[in-house]
């Protein structure tokens, strides 16, 4: 392990480095790329053992909404932690389980009437993707055992969720060991053919999804996407008008509507929940994520009751849904969440996202016509720029060359933490940010990519 003036043997870094094992991550790196030691957060802000600052422009990994520690949440925690700490969610239930489930049916798309818990993204992928194939299971449709998921898509990485996954960086590694989804091509407006429509985009992959689903439906539990944004697969946005036809797919073939809102939920797309801009209900919504307003760790799967009467019968039926975490429903953790909804219910945060966004665009104008900037894209308080090594042919930059890592790495130096998902550039910060710290955050993101690119 290195001993470099950054991790001097007694400092946090360097214990870490002995012990910690972190995600996401070839540990190797750390022998010369800083492990940053946390001491504090505040709004947008990461404070350091060093006494450096850092701009979160990535909300810690898509998680924190309003700003690390908000004063609503924390207090909510606190009152909380003197109340109830945790229970099973088996054979009991409390105020904080039962008060998110009411708002969560309250906010979500019309029709969703029934909130299972779980605790983290992954697990909320799972209990959907085992909850579909139960319910035509009890119905004895037993031989509707697959999925459909789309190219690019990212859904976890437990077994489960990794098999619906199509991003080949976490995938491959462990192809032996999934189920093979049916996969049909993503609407990505980035990979449109040179002079199609965005409706004749929209269109073309709706009749490739309709060709899949005349084929296999009678085998199809359900189709699984991330609406609007397909952000670990790189940021990738499409036409809301692709879920109004998906939805209207799914009923025309009779399969479940699986919509993975765990990253574009709470706000990130500009609505509450980015189903909401195609004015669809899918048949499951997983949220997780900003659900908590990114203090703890929690996931809530929705369904309807039409699917949770497939599942209510007398005991000896068999028919019950068979899942449990120990965390599941923690109170801390829906207390949290609580608070984060009170905060959307008492404040215009949306409202004042769109100035947010809007400023977030006009920055980013200037990397429009950028030699090495192949497309720049937003929805909402999500951003991303794809730096490529030769804009007319898209050509990429080879990956080991991890010129990307630059631009991280240049981010460090300048105070603000992007963590580029291979070659492109991302921001999603967290609401609280301010139009001078979008500035910088902008300002960061082009040197850094000047210096990735030179
Ligand atoms: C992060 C994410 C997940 C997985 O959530 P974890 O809490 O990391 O397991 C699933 N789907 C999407 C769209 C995500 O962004």
């Amino acid at each position: 392990m290195s001993n470099s003036p950054d991790h001097p043997k007694s400092s946090l870094s360097a214990r870490d480095l002995a012990v910690v094992w972190h995600p996401c991550t070839q540990m190797h790196d750390h022998e010369t790329i800083p492990m940053l030691a946390i001491e504090r957060a505040e709004g947008a802000w990461l404070q350091a053992s060093d006494g450096r600052r850092y701009l979160d422009a990535v909300s810690s990994w898509w998680t924190n909404v309003f700003g690390h520690r908000h004063p609503r949440i924390v207090a909510g925690l606190k009152d909380q932690l003197d109340r109830l700490d945790h229970i099973m969610l088996a054979g009991m239930t409390h105020e904080p389980a039962v008060a998110l489930a009411e708002q969560l049916i309250r906010l979500a798309p019309p029709g969703l009437s029934r909130v299972f818990y779980a605790d983290n993204g992954s697990s909320a992928i799972e209990v959907a993707l085992k909850m579909s194939f139960h319910y035509w299971r009890n119905l004895g449709r037993r031989q509707r055992t697959r999925f459909i998921a789309l190219t690019g898509s990212y859904h976890g990485e437990t077994i489960g969720a990794l098999s619906v996954t199509d991003v080949p960086l976490y995938r491959n590694t462990y192809a032996p060991l999934l189920f093979e989804p049916l996969l049909a091509p993503s609407p990505d407006a980035y990979l449109r053919a040179s002079g199609e429509t965005s409706s004749q985009h929209v269109a073309r992959t709706l009749g490739k999804m309709r060709d899949l689903l005349a084929k296999h439906a009678q085998e199809v539990a359900a189709v699984i996407v991330e609406p609007l944004v397909q952000c670990a697969g790189g940021m990738r946005m499409h036409d809301a008008a692709y879920l109004a036809g998906l939805r209207r797919l799914c009923d025309e073939f009779d399969v479940h509507l699986i919509a993975d809102e765990i990253a574009v939920g709470f706000g990130r797309t500009g609505t509450l929940f980015a189903c909401e801009q195609a004015a669809i209900t899918p048949d499951f919504l997983c949220l997780s994520k900003g659900l908590t307003g990114g203090t703890l760790p929690l996931s809530a799967v929705l369904t309807t009751s039409a699917i949770h009467a497939a599942f209510y019968a007398e005991y000896s039926s068999g028919k019950a849904f068979l899942h449990s975490h120990s965390y599941t429903g923690n109170a801390l953790a829906c207390r949290a969440a609580l608070e984060t909804i009170a905060i959307f219910n008492d404040e215009p945060v949306l409202v004042a996202n769109r100035t947010l966004s809007t400023h977030l665009a006009a920055r980013l104008e200037a990397l429009r016509d950028h030699p090495h900037v192949s497309d720049v894209r937003q929805t909402g308080m999500i951003a991303a720029v794809e730096m490529v090594r030769n804009r007319a042919t898209r050509e990429e930059f080879p990956a080991n060359e991890r010129r990307a890592l630059r631009v991280y790495l240049h981010g460090l130096t300048r105070g603000v933490i992007l963590r580029p998902l291979g070659n492109v550039i991302y921001f999603m910060p967290p609401y609280c940010v301010t139009i001078d710290e979008i500035d910088l955050m902008v300002d960061v993101a082009i040197e850094g990519i000047e210096r990735a690119v030179a």
